[in-house]
């Protein structure tokens, strides 16, 4: 069995799920399709979530009207027949009503996370009407039944493998299953999500859940590609990486993949293929255990860090300084990404400053606290990276005139990380791709 996985602009138009129709039913192997909401709908619902949390319900109805309207212009193209219309417009009015009746409730984050989950039910149960339409045998399976998170919002593998694998064997005569990406259950029961892009985890998990032979996740470009797209104007995509190196470059800013997506496939060995539902003859890239070829592969950048700086003359000789240090930020259930040291000094950076201010208060007995914002970690990823000859010159050389805040190498062989201030990213990465790359 097989995943395919569909992102925003794969189903944001009625003849691109045409196109997905076509290729969920190219070979005979049993597939899951997980789908994402058609492209803007999740931005949108995030505007309407913003207008009720500050109580304007003017903008949100109007919000909710005008997305309304598209997804009923999106209907007249998809579906031809009158019943399948009647369908499809009863899906959508079903879901409209619930968002303007949450007009009228007060407004909760688990309301919030209601209104976010719209997207995929209604992408998923659109394209299945259009399955209907196209006689094409298939079963919608409802992702709220059987994905779910705890407590600490971490993906239940086990529960959802259990689940899942119950809900199969009641089908064993369908081949076709539909099901949403990014929307679950929380450890309260409630409707929650896997966070933005997530329905690459979710293909991810389902994948490593069925054990399947492939996870494939179609989108609107032929792969990872060395740098990032939409910042470089010559990148190219990369036919082969290895789990680490696709998990580090998701993590560190690669956004055609969710940050976290690939450890359940990597526990499973499931190999994961990018492929482009645009130009479905494209090589794309593979992922597997394998790294192909030693060497730089792609840069990739995540902005929104903050570096926290704390300096003291009792760190000289003292051990348990870094745990004391560490400890507060475990207590504000805090990750550090990046972490250099000197003798008297300790630098970490962060990606959540929710709990900024309770974090520096409570280092500051440690000694100097210094907080830098609007930093962004700038990540060289391949494979042997530290035994590729000449690496460190071609990338100090080419970033000569950038300021770099700190450096991150020798942590894992694979990586070097630069952090400096936003200002300086977009400059960086265009120089690192003539001076890597030779772009
Ligand atoms: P989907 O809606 O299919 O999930 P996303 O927008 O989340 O698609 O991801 C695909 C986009 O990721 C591409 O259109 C591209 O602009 C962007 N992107 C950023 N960095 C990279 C990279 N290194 N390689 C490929 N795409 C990248
Ligand atoms: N629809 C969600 C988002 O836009 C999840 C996804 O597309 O992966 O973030
Ligand atoms: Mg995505």
């Amino acid at each position: 069995m097989k995943i395919m996985k569909f992102g925003g602009t794969s189903v944001g138009k009625p003849e691109r799920m045409h196109q997905v129709s076509e290729l969920i039913t190219k070979d005979n192997e049993s597939t899951i399709v997980v789908l994402s909401a058609l492209s803007g709908t999740t931005n949108a619902l995030v505007e309407i979530s913003n207008c009720l949390a500050k109580g304007d319900r003017t903008a949100a109805k109007n919000n909710i009207d005008a997305l309304e309207k598209h997804y009923r212009a999106f209907v007249i193209t998809l579906v031809e027949l009158e019943h399948n219309r009647a369908k499809a417009n009863a899906i959508v009015a079903e879901h409209f009503e619930f968002l303007n009746i949450i007009l009228r409730i007060s407004f909760s984050d688990a309301l919030n996370k209601d209104i976010l989950a719209q997207g995929e039910l209604l992408s998923t149960k659109l394209f299945c009407v259009y399955l209907e339409e196209r006689g094409i045998d298939h079963l919608l399976l409802p992702a709220l039944e059987f994905m779910s998170i705890d407590a600490n919002e971490e993906p239940q593998l086990n529960a959802i493998k259990a689940k899942l694998s119950q809900i199969l064997l009641q089908h064993p005569s369908k081949k076709l299953f539909i099901t949403q990406g990014y929307i679950c259950k929380n450890a309260k029961g409630e409707v929650d999500n896997l966070k933005r892009g997530g329905s690459d985890y979710t293909a991810s998990l389902i994948a490593a859940a069925i054990n399947a032979s492939v996870c494939e996740i179609w989108t609107d470009i032929d792969g990872m590609h060395n740098n990032d797209p939409r910042i470089v104007n010559k990148t190219v995509a990369i036919e082969q990486l290895s789990f680490e190196e696709a998990a580090e470059l998701a993590y560190f800013g690669a956004k055609i993949l969710h940050p976290t997506c690939i450890w359940p496939a990597q526990q499973q060995q499931v190999p994961v293929k990018l492929l482009n539902t645009m130009q479905p003859e494209a090589k794309g890239t593979v992922i597997t255990q394998e790294a192909g070829s030693v060497g730089v592969k792609a840069v990739a950048a995540k902005d929104g860090i903050t570096a926290i700086k704390i300096k003291s003359s009792r760190m000289l000789l003292a051990y348990g300084f870094l745990r004391k240090v560490f400890e507060v930020f475990e207590k504000y259930k805090t990750s550090i990404d990046m972490i250099t040291t000197s003798e008297v000094a300790v630098s970490v950076t962060i990606d959540n400053d929710a709990h900024l201010n309770d974090i520096v208060n409570e280092l500051a007995p440690f000694g100097t606290v210094e907080v830098d914002t609007n930093q962004t970690i700038v990540s060289i990823v391949g494979n042997e990276i530290a035994k590729t000859e000449d690496v460190l010159r071609k990338l100090f050389d080419a970033i000569n005139e950038i300021p770099v805040r700190m450096v991150s190498y020798g942590g894992s062989p694979h990586n070097v990380s630069l952090l400096l201030h936003n200002n300086h990213k977009v400059k960086t990465l265009q120089l690192l791709n003539a001076g890597l790359f030779g772009l």
